[in-house]
């Protein structure tokens, strides 16, 4: 199937194709369909699948269409409210690229910044809002924002909101939104909180379901070091000055830990930077731009910053801290490995971490290759020969095609694919 195929309005298909998108991935192969239709849609679905274009294209054409002979100041037909900035920011983007050549204009709006500049792109009239779930109820509550247009709402990761402590805020929007309206609600897991949650939201829906073994890079190569808490930095610091070249995302369960991080990296001569919720806003983004464009080589994050996050030839991620939710090593690794680049994603693993790695090992249903035993395993990490496992002994690199486990071969595809340029040294 081509986009073609979906018989989107011409200024739509024109800048998908220009974006280099030819084929819809499997999410927007089964959501666009549904969506021009004017169902309700619930999408079991993370990041990485493409997702904001399956959303995004069927609303940019349902806007454009419904556009002509259209008077007067723009008002809001769109809201999309995800859970952190980063991720308003990419949609934000998304949606300027899709939409180009129809003149629908969007904003996104967020906190952590001061409000002046959102309030005044508000007054002057949109059509497509993005928004972080507080600084949209702040704005709300000012009396900036009005929905008596609104014919689109979208919920965002909304697993990650209730995590956030979002669903006191979600609610009240949601109480706010004009009954008559096509509702999308998108979660990466349906725990019962959300599925109640998508029930307050959705009327007549359908269900798309992207396992993500769909979404999984094809050659997210993996691997695990065992290695007591005490020697991570000494590791961390090796395996990066062994890539100075390579840009490494760093993950950190903390935010204090991430700070720790850079702290060390920083005592062995290796610049980084943490981004994390305790960072302002203007940090955060300097970090994030300054990683994007290869000035920063080393980014040290949290998992909530992370989210989203969607770097060009991010040639490896390595987990710090393993997570104690093993969907979340998925979403970690799938930030490298993209379409025709494959990506690495190493993970460090504690005595304490051990339960960790376990439930990882059966979401993804494989074992993480193990890395060879290291300099760097003391006495006291209680960590033998034995359960290290079989190392690739050749070389200090997780053996291919083992993993396909994470990652999205379709993240990068915005800005076209730039190739293998920073692929990380071969050591074999
Ligand atoms: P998302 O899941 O929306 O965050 O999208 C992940 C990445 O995939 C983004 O970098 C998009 O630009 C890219 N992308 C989305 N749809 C396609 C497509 N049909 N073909 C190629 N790349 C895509």
């Amino acid at each position: 199937m081509t986009f073609r195929d979906l018989n989107i309005a011409e200024p739509i298909l024109r800048a998908v194709e220009g974006e280099g998108y030819t084929n819809p991935t499997p999410i927007q192969e089964q959501a666009i369909p549904i969506l021009l239709r004017g169902k309700d849609l619930l999408g079991v679905a993370q990041t990485g699948t493409g997702k904001t274009a399956a959303f995004g294209i069927p609303i940019l054409h349902h806007l454009y269409r419904g556009k002509n002979g259209q008077q007067g100041k723009r008002c809001i037909k769109a809201l999309i409210v995800t859970p952190t900035r980063e991720l308003a920011i990419q949609i934000g983007e998304s949606f300027t690229a899709y939409g180009k050549f129809t003149g629908l204009r969007n904003t996104v709006i967020f906190g952590g910044v001061k409000q002046g500049k959102q309030v005044k792109v508000l007054q002057n009239g949109v059509d497509i809002l993005v928004a972080t779930p507080g600084r949209l109820l702040d704005l709300m509550n000012q009396g900036y924002i009005s929905f008596r247009d609104l014919e689109f709402a979208v919920l965002d990761e909304a697993d990650q909101m209730l995590d956030m402590g979002f669903i006191h805020d979600i609610k009240k929007i949601i109480a706010k939104l004009p009954a008559k309206r096509q509702s999308l609600f998108f979660s990466a897991t349906m725990p019962r909180d959300i599925v109640d949650l998508s029930r307050k939201i959705l009327g007549d829906f359908e269900r798309v379901t992207i396992k993500p073994e769909q979404a999984t890079a094809e050659k997210v190569e993996q691997g695990v070091y065992f290695i007591s808490k005490k020697n991570k930095p000494k590791l961390l610091v090796h395996l990066l000055q062994e890539r100075s070249e390579d840009s490494v995302l760093v993950f950190s369960r903390t935010k204090h830990g991430a700070n720790k991080i850079v702290k060390k990296l920083a005592q062995a001569g290796i610049r980084s930077a943490a981004i994390h919720g305790n960072k302002s806003q203007t940090a955060r983004q300097k970090a994030l731009g300054d990683f994007k464009d290869g000035k920063l080589k080393v980014l040290i994050a949290t998992d909530i910053a992370a989210r989203g996050i969607d770097v060009e030839e991010l040639s490896l991620v390595i987990n710090y801290d393993l997570p104690n939710v093993s969907e979340t090593y998925v979403h970690r690794i799938g930030r490298t490995g993209r379409a025709n680049a494959s990506g690495i994603a190493l993970s460090f693993c504690d005595k304490e971490e051990r339960p960790y790695l376990r439930d990882v090992e059966k979401l993804i249903k494989q074992q993480v290759p193990r890395m060879p035993e290291h300099q760097f395993v003391d006495e006291d990490s209680d960590i033998s020969s034995e359960n290290l496992g079989k190392p690739d002994s050749q070389n200090n690199r997780p053996s291919r095609n083992q993993a396909r486990s994470g990652g999205s071969k379709y993240r990068g595809g915005r800005n076209g694919n730039r190739g293998n340029r920073n692929r990380p040294r071969r050591r074999d």
